[in-house]
């Protein structure tokens, strides 16, 4: 070990390089300041680009081609079954990846923006240690932004056992199991179960809770419901997982619900129960940096810490925990340290589960408005009289906007079916810009596409629409 201790300075360090810790620092650059980007990881791009968002994408779209190939058999086009080569895809997406972080040092490298690998822990206000294997060296910063991220949650009564992973290792496709228990029905556990099933595993859920993706609205998950119910070897709700025995041959889990106890064998278990934050990784105590009992750390909408001079950004700073909120908030961070009025005060944050169909919702859900006693005006459309979702064989989507019943303005928008990633952006624009139901039935929408069923869903509020048949109500003479 080197164990030259050197001191540098910079006007702003940021700790950790996901979307968010590469975002502020690439912004801090371009306003001038000198800025370093702390990363214990060789790579940049965190969780998302390396081992999240982007692996699970890339294989995401595997899963997508193997099940179209198979389905398209009922439009009389027969494809044999595939042969995946589990080396060569994981070095496809292993070349995904290096082509993304690769790509960030080179822009670090022309913002001027210093990498420094190591871990960094503050020893002060206005220092940060970072030690790597070989070297350590002492960062002094006038002004630093956390953005260290979260990690996989875990449950205590989990053996140690190779077989049972967390979404990284189950991203790595070390295994291809036979029979896969995946606990959790949230978006990690639901995305990670559409790669494994189109690899030719069979696999079962166990949700604790009532439903599959249970902060979304029922309605919305209820196509990805029905569809993965026909596929899956097993959807297990409201169902606890009791013990697990983890022998030689097999992992035996036992499961109870209000029907008793299950007893079942599987030779991996994925466990996606959660993220926890990061906040107890960087040693904030030493700066004076509060963080709360979860590992959270409160931040204004600045990004402010309690503590002159920190800001956090992303994961660290709560939910919801997704990576287009932690860029947004790094500009924020960046700028306010560069004296330019910014702030995070939005709550319009897309989230969207890659699975198939995918569901994508935004702004308020009816779960949220039935908890908070605000009044909100539902129109749907459903993809059965979409021509553009026939023609693709996808009959079972639906687009569900939410709108304040007195001002006719969207407030939210719940979209399932394919590309529901992709669509839900014009709500979430339409969101921001203040739009009612006239403006969003008045837009022209291309023809015929999926994005026309917004344009519907507005028209079916309006009492305008066309492409369905509403019987009609009585004319509210008094409007
Ligand atoms: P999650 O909180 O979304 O889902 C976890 C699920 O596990 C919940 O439904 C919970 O009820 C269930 N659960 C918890 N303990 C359990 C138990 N003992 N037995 C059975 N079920 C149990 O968490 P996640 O899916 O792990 O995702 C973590 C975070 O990462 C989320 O904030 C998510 O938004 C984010 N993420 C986003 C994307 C995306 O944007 N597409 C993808 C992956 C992850």
């Amino acid at each position: 070990m080197d164990t030259r201790d050197h001191e540098i300075h910079f006007d702003v360090a940021v700790l950790g390089s996901g979307p968010g810790g590469y975002t502020a620092a690439f912004r801090a650059a371009d306003l001038g300041k000198k800025t370093v980007l702390i990363e214990r990881y060789p790579q940049l791009g965190g969780v998302c680009l390396n081992v999240g968002c982007i692996p699970s994408k890339a294989l995401l779209h595997v899963a997508k081609v193997v099940c179209e190939a198979a389905e398209i058999k009922e439009c009389g086009v027969l494809f044999d079954a595939p042969k995946i080569n589990h080396q060569h895809l994981r070095k496809w997406v292993d070349k995904v990846i290096g082509q993304l972080t690769g790509g960030l040092a080179a822009i670090a490298k022309q913002r001027g923006v210093e990498v420094i690998t190591g871990v960094g822990q503050f020893t002060s206000s206005d220092a940060i240690n970072v030690v790597d294997e070989s070297s350590s060296s002492r960062v002094y910063f006038r002004d630093a932004i956390i953005a260290a991220g979260s990690r996989p949650a875990s449950l205590p009564f989990l053996p140690d056992d190779p077989r049972i992973v967390d979404s990284t290792g189950a991203l790595s496709l070390e295994q291809i199991p036979k029979r896969l228990l995946i606990i959790g029905g949230g978006i990690i556990g639901l995305e990670l179960a559409t790669v494994y099933h189109e690899l030719g595993t069979a696999v079962t859920i166990v949700e604790i809770l009532d439903s599959l993706i249970a902060e979304a609205d029922t309605d919305i998950v209820k196509p990805l419901t029905s569809r993965v119910k026909k596929k899956y070897e097993n959807i297990l709700l409201n169902t606890k997982v009791i013990s697990i025995d983890a022998d030689k041959e097999e992992l035996t889990v036992e499961f109870e619900n209000s029907e008793g106890k299950i007893i079942q064998n599987f030779d991996m278990i994925l466990a996606a129960v959660g993220r926890i934050p990061n906040g107890d990784f960087v040693n904030a105590k030493a700066a004076g940096v509060i963080v709360d009992k979860r590992g959270f750390i409160p931040v204004d909408a600045q990004q402010r810490t309690n503590v002159d001079g920190i800001y956090a950004i992303g994961d660290i700073t709560g939910h919801p925990m997704l990576a287009h909120r932690a860029t947004h908030q790094g500009k924020v961070a960046a700028e306010v340290v560069s004296g330019i009025k910014s702030g995070f005060d939005t709550s319009i944050i897309p989230s969207v589960a890659y699975t198939d169909p995918e569901i994508a919702w935004v702004g308020v859900t009816e779960k949220d408005a039935k908890r908070s006693g605000l009044a909100v005006k539902k129109s749907v459309f459903p993809w059965r009289a979409s021509g553009r979702a026939l023609s693709m064989s996808r009959p079972e989507g639906i687009t569900k906007l939410l709108f304040d019943p007195e001002s006719d303005r969207l407030i939210g928008a719940g979209i399932a079916g394919p590309n529901a990633g992709e669509l839900i952006a014009e709500a979430a624009l339409a969101i921001e810009m203040g739009s009612d139901a006239e403006d969003l039935a008045l837009t022209v929408h291309a023809h015929p596409t999926l994005s026309e069923t917004i344009n519907f869903a507005a028209e079916v509020y309006q009492g305008t629409v066309t492409d369905l048949y509403i019987p009609r109500k009585p004319v509210d003479r008094k409007r």
